[in-house]
């Protein structure tokens, strides 16, 4: 694909205003051999909910770590809110501050408190004083249903209200952009619904969110768009409607009857 200098591509349905992550033809190896992100594009707009789908080991974690740098590419391009990525630090960090994640397991300091937990990055990085951290601190973790958990330690919490300790977490920082790795997928079940509602209700509340789960309710109710993953590409995308639906690609079909 010929691609001009000028950066993200003018089609009729993505205003580039309105454009706040650009993955284009994005090629990643793991060592010299392993090519797991064989050419990957996509574009998310300002506000919209994506749900990343596929079997494990299709490189969907490996993808979404590309837009907060946690994971490096070698080919295409990728812009985050105007922000090209680069190997620059300073550019790194400055992504980091706009780009939330929420992980599988909820990495949580274990000997610090929930409120310490969700205060430490807004002090150190943002360097918020104190008190206005944990004032906003507050406000999330009673937005996210844990306000009386703040004096607590993870170890003390379910893994629900972990993870949405996390999503707390995350919030501190006013990212732009929330990622989400299969965070339900270490929950019991009885949890999962909790941590779905906190998500819901971000996505209600106009978040830009990327979200790698296989939970179809979620994705059928919330996402804008719905994506397969496969081997390193993606393979398709539609509304949940369609996806669920009347999904085109045989590969998608045999996911789907996989998890339905
Ligand atoms: P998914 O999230 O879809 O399950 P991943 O992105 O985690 O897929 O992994 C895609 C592929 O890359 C898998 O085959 C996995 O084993 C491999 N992989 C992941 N991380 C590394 C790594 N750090 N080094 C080498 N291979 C890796
Ligand atoms: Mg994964």
């Amino acid at each position: 694909m010929t691609q001009t200098q000028a950066g993200p591509p003018q089609d009729s349905q993505t205003p580039v205003s309105d454009a706040v992550i650009i993955a284009q033809d994005v090629h990643k190896w793991y060592g010299n051999n392993f090519h797991v992100l064989r050419g990957v594009s996509l574009t998310v707009r300002r506000g919209e909910v994506v749900v990343i789908m596929g079997p494990s080991g299709s490189g969907k974690s490996t993808f979404i770590r590309t837009f907060n740098a946690l994971e490096e590419f070698q080919e295409g391009s990728i812009v985050i809110d105007g922000i090209t990525l680069s190997h620059d630090l300073k550019n790194i960090e400055e992504i980091r501050r706009e780009v939330g994640m929420v992980f599988q397991q909820f990495n949580l300091f274990p000997h610090l408190t929930i409120l310490q937990n969700v205060t430490l990055a807004p002090i150190w990085v943002r360097r918020w004083p104190k008190a206005k951290a944990e004032e906003v601190a507050m406000q999330l973790l009673e937005r996210v249903g844990i306000l009386e958990q703040a004096k607590k330690y993870p170890g003390q919490l379910s893994g629900g209200q972990q993870q949405r300790v996390a999503i707390a977490r995350a919030l501190a920082m006013q990212p732009k952009i929330m990622l989400f790795d299969e965070p339900t997928s270490a929950l019991d079940p009885e949890m999962v619904r909790e941590v779905l509602d906190a998500m819901r209700t971000l996505a209600s509340e106009g978040m830009t969110m990327v979200c790698v789960t296989h939970e179809v309710g979620f994705a059928r109710e919330v996402a804008d768009r719905v994506v397969l993953m496969s081997d390193g590409l993606l393979v398709e995308e539609g509304t949940p409607e369609e996806f669920f639906n009347n999904p085109q690609e045989e590969r998608t079909k045999r996911f789907l009857s996989q998890i339905l």
